[in-house]
């Protein structure tokens, strides 16, 4: 990587010319067709780019693809789903993880169309005022809808540019880094930030959009090749459009980078959930709004501690007028948050047909648990109580590094 120093700072050096033509060259051959992007020619939705790039957060590709699709189908623009409920939305998010990205997708949508008339707003910082929108979904949604020259680093453009400048500095620290270099790959802007080309003619474009860049196809540009070819694992080197310059390449080590901080895995917390069966009926109840897994439907647990043993989570059974005969199914649930992997004891219990349901919980028939806002989690604890069921899929959701953190 070469760099210029002057005045005890580290400066880039201008990145070397061609790579912006050879990125959109390659993405124009090469680019992926997804649900949210628009074709050659098409006009772009920011709503779709929002909505993906909600989505997308923590989650991969595959995995948003059906829930995208979805969503769509159901509210076909903000105006819908800023009329929706809340409720409604969680239903149709479960299985996605990340709970809170879908109470911030409905916050968004109202604010949308209370503050904004129904339009997203075109710049960064405004975007970044909205619900769920960090600095990196708000620099997606400004190169990719509205072609803002800014560069939104996700995981895949991390790995491409660690390796074609083969950044030693370990993330996280190299963040800074990264964003600056990447930045070079959007090439010279053909207009400056007050709006007047180099020639000081003012071109009735406004500051920072400069639609002859491509800036949102080249963020795109890198993003493909990040997914496609520069994968993780053995990059296809010799098909990149990238390959002259890059540092790494030359260097046979492109599979270190990037390079990273060892993380330290958080410590396990137990509990016990409680699946309580009154004929066709199911126990449940709906968590806090604010918090993991806010607003969400559970059926009762303990707490979730490091140190909780069997006899401490079961004291905290729900109670019913006539103690149940709680029993306890062999094997646990495990499950892994972000910030900490959970083990759940799951004890089981049949009450007779009139029990009433305990303060703050409902019976729901087994067969419209699939209607209920129910996270991964819920529903492996569930299957495992029940022994079967059918009624209930897990949706598979794995998660994909990089971007906003979910709030
Ligand atoms: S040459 Fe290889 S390592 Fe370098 S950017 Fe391209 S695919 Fe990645």
């Amino acid at each position: 990587m070469a760099l210029s120093v002057e005045n005890n700072e580290r400066r880039e050096a201008p990145a070397p010319t061609g790579r912006p033509t050879r990125l959109l060259a390659w993405y124009d051959r090469n680019r992926r067709r997804l649900p949210w992007r628009a074709l050659p020619g098409e006009a772009i939705d920011p709503y779709r780019i929002w909505l993906s790039e909600i989505m997308l957060q923590q989650t991969t590709v595959k995995a948003v693809g059906p829930y995208f699709e979805k969503f769509l189908a159901r509210w076909p623009d903000v105006e819908a789903m800023g009329r929706a409920s809340l409720d409604d939305i969680l239903r149709m998010w479960a299985g996605l993880g990340y709970y809170s990205r879908a109470r911030n997708l409905h916050a968004c949508a109202v604010a949308v169309l209370r503050d904004h008339g129904g339009r997203f707003p075109d710049t960064e910082e405004d975007l970044r005022a909205l619900p769920g929108i960090g600095p990196y979904t708000a620099a997606a949604i400004a190169a990719i809808a509205f072609n803002r020259r800014t560069m939104p680093v996700d995981g895949n453009i991390e790995r491409v540019v660690t390796r074609l400048f083969a950044v030693d500095e370990p993330l996280p620290k190299a963040k800074r880094r990264i964003q600056t270099l990447a930045a070079t790959l959007l090439g010279p802007s053909r207009v400056g930030r007050d709006g007047k080309n180099c020639a000081g003619r003012d071109m009735k474009i406004r500051a920072g959009r400069d639609s002859k860049s491509r800036a949102g196809d080249i963020a795109q540009a890198l993003m493909d090749l990040g997914a496609a070819i520069c994968t993780p694992k053995k990059p296809a080197c010799v098909l990149c459009p990238l390959n002259d310059d890059c540092a790494a390449r030359a260097r046979g080590d492109q599979e270190t980078f990037p390079r990273k901080v060892p993380k330290k895995a958080g410590e396990l917390r137990r509990g016990a959930a409680f699946v309580v069966r009154r004929g066709n009926d199911v126990l449940v109840r709906t968590r806090p709004a604010k918090g993991l897994l806010g607003g969400m439907t559970e059926v009762p647990t303990s707490t979730w501690l490091a140190a909780q043993d069997d006899v401490a989570a079961l004291k905290q059974a729900p109670c019913f007028e006539s103690a149940p005969r709680w029993q306890r199914k062999a094997g646990t649930v495990t499950h892994v948050f972000t910030h900490f992997p959970l083990e759940l004891a799951v004890y089981t219990a049949t009450v007779t047909a009139r029990t009433a349901m305990p303060d703050g919980m409902r019976w729901v028939p087994i067969a419209r648990l699939k209607d209920e806002a129910l996270p991964n989690l819920m529903r492996k604890v569930i299957a495992h109580g029940l022994g079967e069921n059918k009624e209930i899929s897990v949706a598979a959701n794995r998660r994909k590094q990089q971007k906003d953190p979910p709030a």
